[in-house]
């Protein structure tokens, strides 16, 4: 539906966007992804006509939407700073995008009323009330509720829930995503936040610097990240330097300051023979030796652990030095531990 070929844009000297190519099918959450300050918002804007790009073209069903100004593109937007009109009703606020489209009073009054409805307020309720009496989630649900209300062929939202506290956060998360599969919309959605991209994207691209850092769904960025960089964003922080001794049986051997690993090699491609990789081994490998069959046993101190409901967050040393970050979920915790590393909650790169 909407494609992305190789956007670049600068301001003064400063590169912001970087060869960026992508594309949003019909239908599609997708969820740009990154750290504060590169470049998500902007590449939101020259989507939306609100910035022009230095080199490249956005396409909407192949045809390029350069000439076309913003508000004839059919596209709703939901920004943290695109704030709601706080004087006004939030009737008044939701019917905003409706009254350049010649509908009749009546239909506007209906249209509001269901859209408010949709986003889970009740307009006779709500209708009335200024916006300055609102909860920041009843904002929130208005901003959303008059995003939607022109009924945009695709819909982008720029960290909308970025104010609000982690509880109410997770419960819109659940929600948006419930309501765009509902009424099967577009959107691209953007966050920092790694939790609200995983909740909610069908498919992540986690940029870096202004330049796409991975594409894929948040499963494949997280059994699989494709660079130090991803790893360490999607918080897989135990990357190890290892060496490829060999493959067999469907495992990769990689040797390693904690001995030789044997890693699922349920990717593709498989890294060559003596090739230098990093092995990332995420917290949910570890467990007892005694639920898989005696693989990649491992016995350290632990230094440290801290309680996380179904399981704990340890951190280990290992004889090398080496640390490493877990998840323990057996309520027996000796120290030392030995333990073991599932083969299919680790990757190399
Ligand atoms: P993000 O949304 O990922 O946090 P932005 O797209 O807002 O990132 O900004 C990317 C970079 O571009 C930042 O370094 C920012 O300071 C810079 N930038 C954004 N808008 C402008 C502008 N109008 N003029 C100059 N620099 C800008
Ligand atoms: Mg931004």
């Amino acid at each position: 539906m909407l494609q992305l070929q190789h956007i670049s844009k600068a301001y003064a000297q400063t590169r912001v966007l970087q060869n960026v190519n992508f594309e949003v099918a019909q239908g599609e959450i997708v969820c740009l992804l990154g750290p504060s300050g590169c470049g998500k918002s902007t590449l939101l804007r020259i989507i939306a006509g609100l910035e022009s790009q230095d080199g490249g073209q956005v396409r909407l069903n192949g045809e390029p939407i350069d000439p076309v100004p913003t508000h004839l593109r059919g596209f709703g937007f939901m920004f943290q700073d695109f704030a709601l009109f706080p004087h006004r009703t939030v009737a008044q606020n939701v019917a905003f995008g409706l009254r350049m489209q010649h509908l009749s009073a009546h239909e506007i009054d209906e249209r509001v009323a269901s859209q408010l409805r949709l986003v889970g307020l009740d307009a006779a309720k709500y209708g009335s009330r200024a916006i300055d009496q609102l909860s920041g989630g009843e904002r929130q649900r208005v901003a959303l509720a008059r995003s939607l209300a022109p009924q945009p062929r695709l819909l982008m939202l720029d960290e909308p829930l970025g104010s609000l506290d982690r509880a109410l956060r997770e419960q819109l998360t659940d929600e948006l995503h419930e309501l765009i599969k509902r009424l099967g919309l577009t959107a691209l959605y953007v966050t920092h936040d790694q939790a609200e991209a995983f909740a909610l994207a069908d498919r992540i691209v986690l940029m870096n610097s202004g330049q796409v850092a991975q594409i894929g769904t948040p499963a494949q960025l997280y059994r699989q990240p494709a660079s130090l960089f991803v790893a360490r964003f999607l918080g897989l922080n135990n990357v190890i330097a290892g060496r490829v001794l060999g493959h067999a049986h469907g495992f990769v051997q990689v040797e390693t300051v904690l001995g030789v690993i044997e890693v699922a090699a349920d990717f593709t491609p498989l890294p060559a023979l003596g090739a230098a990789v990093q092995l990332v081994i995420r917290p949910e490998a570890a467990c007892p030796c005694d639920t898989v069959q005696a693989q990649n046993v491992l016995i350290a101190e632990v230094t440290q652990r801290s309680f996380r409901g179904a399981t704990q967050r340890i951190q280990v040393r290992h004889a090398s030095g080496q640390m490493l970050t877990l998840d323990w979920a057996a309520t027996a915790l000796p120290n030392p531990l030995r333990f073991c590393l599932r083969p299919d909650a680790m990757s190399v790169m």
